[in-house]
């Protein structure tokens, strides 16, 4: 995921939550790109415009402070981990559907295959508004099911034995939501190319993806495999996830590309992208043999991709370094044109960023090094360590995907550039932060935290290797984190045990004030005589980060707590200064 229209993201969030007509969704739209106002403003046109349709508002928007949001049981039901959900574990999907362009319908079946954990005869299935189940079958007999907004309760007839596999075959169609901000806004893109030709992709991040297919729609659990099966017009190519197993041609001129994907996928990274497409590949030599890297691009691109694409063996070369092997060398590497700016999709990693160098060709950073790769490439192939092999569990651990991936672009620059440079871009990037909210989100409602977990949290981890003092220490943890928890679905809580683990350092505070506080530390001092007098403050209680400091311009490494501490500095009115590459303020008490 990207992070610049966060804030668009959640305006179009607060408004889809509440159940009102598009028109007055148009409306908002309309004041909302013609008034520059604040989220406060936001809000109140809002609730202006809501009170004249006579509905009530029901606020969720991220934007207000945790105890002013109200949720409702379809939060809840989407984001947590209910009885329901629980007591099976997804081992398969069959993605099987017909993608029509001439009408913006997607229509067909899923087949959900499970191992029983505990028995149980009420199955929760997602599929959101206004796609629609038609069917419920287990080994052929039909099953009765109810809905409840976006969700679905499905009685299963036969005794769910545990240990024993199931399979569920979920048949149903409709026309999906049609993002109008992707992919800041979840749905299908129904776009065009240059020649008049269908350009469609879905993405779904943060909405989910029972916004186009049904299925368990909680990060928590994975299907181990899955084979996805799309069906298009046959002048179009569909381009998903895994390996192209097969194309299958029907007589009624349409085409069905057979996707298999041998590891374990999230819901969002599941993805159609159905075009024109040209195709070019290479095979990179990595850490772990032969990686297939495959391109598909609009016609009209093609020559340009070949030169702008070898970002991405640069990409990969810099990231097995810092991150250790690719994690999907069986479904191999993609890199997908898609009618939107990008998005971390399991090893199809879309693109739409103009072939350009930088974020829309702006370096987010303002440091310089930011122009001098594509922000796209770089950062959702980024995602294939730190989101799709390593994975958030709850929505409110974001962080664990962004933080770590906004990082990762300064790894990028210092593996090509150097440290200095490396240093640079992540300190640049500073300007971005807003210390609004924690980075840390609310659990089991699908709520994220602040967009402070992209460069803040970027911030956080360049601070944290200051600490450890330790390069190759810092790459072993890197590495040791992919290690550790390949493939796997993981609670914030896990990353931060395994570096406290690995540190041997007391870091529970140091995570405790960059993840769940808005301030920054503040590092007081004075010096008097030859004494430098200094503490922590504007910190969370035990704060105890250790901190580099220059005395003359000399290298000294201190331990500040919460109360003040005295060192002997061995000459008078040393001039101190902190070391930048700690995300933290300074203060000079005696006000020099
Ligand atoms: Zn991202």
């Amino acid at each position: 995921m990207l992070t610049k229209y966060t804030f668009v993201k959640a305006s179009a969030d607060l408004i889809q939550k509440c159940y009102f007509s598009i028109k007055l969704r148009y409306l908002y739209f309309y004041l909302y790109d013609s008034l520059k106002y604040n989220t406060m403003h936001k809000i109140i046109i809002l609730s202006f415009v809501l009170s004249l349709s006579g509905l009530v508002l029901k606020v969720d928007a991220q934007y207000l402070a945790p105890a002013q949001r109200v949720f409702s049981r379809q939060d809840t039901l989407r984001g947590s981990i209910t009885p329901e959900r629980a007591w099976w574990d997804l081992t398969y999907y069959h993605l099987d559907i017909v993608v029509r362009p001439s009408d913006s319908t997607i229509s067909g079946t899923n087949t959900v295959t499970y191992r029983v954990i505990e028995a149980n005869d009420v199955m929760q299935i997602d599929l959101q508004e206004p796609m629609n189940l038609i069917k419920a079958e287990q080994n052929g007999k039909p099953l009765d099911f109810m809905r409840e907004g976006n969700v679905f309760w499905i009685r299963m007839e036969e005794e769910q034995e545990p240990e024993k596999i199931y399979s569920v075959l979920l048949t149903y169609g409709g026309k999906p939501h049609v993002s109008t901000k992707p992919p800041w806004e979840g749905g299908i893109t129904w776009g065009k190319d240059k020649n008049s030709l269908p350009f469609i992709a879905s993405s779904c991040q943060g909405d989910g993806a029972s916004l186009w297919w049904p299925c368990k729609d909680h990060m928590y659990d994975e299907p181990d495999s899955m084979l996805i099966s799309v069906n298009v017009p046959s002048n179009l190519m569909d381009v998903s996830n895994g390996r192209l197993r097969s194309v299958v041609k029907h007589k009624n001129k349409t085409k069905t590309y057979n996707w298999f994907v041998a590891n374990p996928i999230n819901n969002y990274g599941v993805n159609i992208n159905i075009a024109d497409y040209a195709h070019f590949s290479e095979v990179y030599d990595g850490e772990k043999g032969e990686l297939d890297c495959d391109y598909y691009v609009l016609k009209g691109n093609l020559e340009k991709a070949k030169v702008h694409f070898k970002q991405v063996p640069m990409m990969l070369a810099a990231f097995e370094h810092w991150f250790g092997p690719y994690p999907f060398y069986e479904d191999s590497y993609k890199l997908v044109e898609a009618p939107y700016l990008g998005m971390e999709h399991q090893s199809s990693v879309t693109y739409g960023n103009g072939y350009k160098n930088g974020y829309l060709g702006r370096d987010v950073s303002g440091s310089g090094w930011g122009d001098k790769f594509d922000f796209i490439i770089i950062h959702e192939s980024g995602h294939e360590w730190f989101a799709n092999s390593i994975t958030y569990e709850d929505a409110a651990d974001m962080w664990i995907h962004e933080s770590f991936i906004n990082y990762s672009e300064g790894l990028f620059v210092e593996y090509h550039f150097g440290k200095e440079a490396g240093a640079e871009y992540v300190l640049g990037s500073r300007h971005n932060i807003r210390n609004d909210q924690p980075i840390t989100g609310i659990y089991n409602v699908n709520v994220s935290g602040s967009g402070d977990m992209y460069y803040k949290g970027g911030n956080m981890l360049h601070t944290l290797r200051q600490i450890i003092d330790d390069d190759e220490k810092w790459r072993s943890i890197l590495r040791g984190l992919n290690q550790e928890f390949y493939h796997q679905v993981v609670k914030g809580s896990q990353i931060e045990d395994y570096i406290i683990e690995k540190t041997g350092l007391d870091l529970k505070p140091f995570f405790d004030q960059y993840l769940r506080d808005i301030r920054i530390p503040v590092f007081e001092y004075y010096v008097k005589g030859d004494e430098l007098n200094f503490r922590w403050n504007n910190c969370v209680q035990g704060f105890n980060m250790p901190l580099r400091i220059y005395v003359n311009g000399e290298p000294v490494n201190i331990s500040p707590t919460r109360g003040f501490k005295t060192i002997q500095l061995g000459h008078s009115n040393a001039l101190i200064t902190v070391d930048p590459d700690y995300y933290v303020a300074a203060l000079n008490m005696t006000g020099k």
